[in-house]
């Protein structure tokens, strides 16, 4: 099993990590940094829609990984086309540090997430202007109890978890080198109950 986070730590948001197990890849959700290109884009100054992936990729506000993104977006860039590498990207809430980048994936990966996180989602893409979903061919919604197997090497289970946003959850990945578990957002703050009154 290789780990590689590409975002998310020495800082809250911007989560996106990166799991290989043999042939299978798998993305932890695929957030915007709270702090990245602060120094490049502030107020109206913001990447260029028309670029594609352009500006995203140079100054890294999303990592550089092949066989990931949207082929429309690349003509800029200095990656090509080519099939998904990846088996699927499970999005663990609907805050934007963890999901604001979803509509520069390949849509042919297939997307998981909570089915409260999708009703989300799409309430903040027809409400706002910042967020798009893309046009993802799969989103497969998942609850606490499923088990959803990738290839031979690969099983998530998502677990509920109290966080500021209804429906967030973290995960256990289940692989044939031992269990990783992904918190997302997880308080320390214990239940609802210790911090807020009664339940
Ligand atoms: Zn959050």
């Amino acid at each position: 099993m290789r780990v590689t986070p590409w975002g998310g730590v020495g800082e809250i948001g911007g989560n996106i990590v990166e799991l290989e197990v043999g042939e299978e890849r798998i993305l932890l959700d695929f957030g915007q940094s709270f702090s990245a290109g602060k120094e490049f884009f502030m107020d109206f100054l913001q990447p260029r829609k028309s670029a594609g992936a352009l500006d995203y990729l140079e100054f890294g506000l999303v990592p550089p990984l092949q066989g990931l993104y949207h082929p429309d977006l690349l003509s800029l860039t200095e990656f090509s086309p080519e099939p998904p590498r990846y088996s699927g990207v499970f999005l663990s809430h609907a805050h934007g540090d963890h999901v604001m980048h979803i509509d520069k994936l390949d849509p042919s990966i297939p997307l998981y997430m909570g089915a409260t996180t999708h009703t989300i989602l799409q309430a903040n893409e027809k409400a706002g202007k910042t967020f798009n979903m893309g046009d993802h061919e799969k989103i497969v919604e998942f609850r606490t109890g499923d088990s959803i197997t990738l290839g031979r090497n690969i099983a998530v289970r998502p677990v509920h978890l109290d966080h500021s946003v209804p429906g967030a959850y973290g995960f256990i990945v289940e692989t044939p080198d031992g269990a990783l578990v992904y918190s997302g957002d997880l308080p320390f703050t214990g239940p609802p109950h210790a911090y807020r009154g009664t339940l």
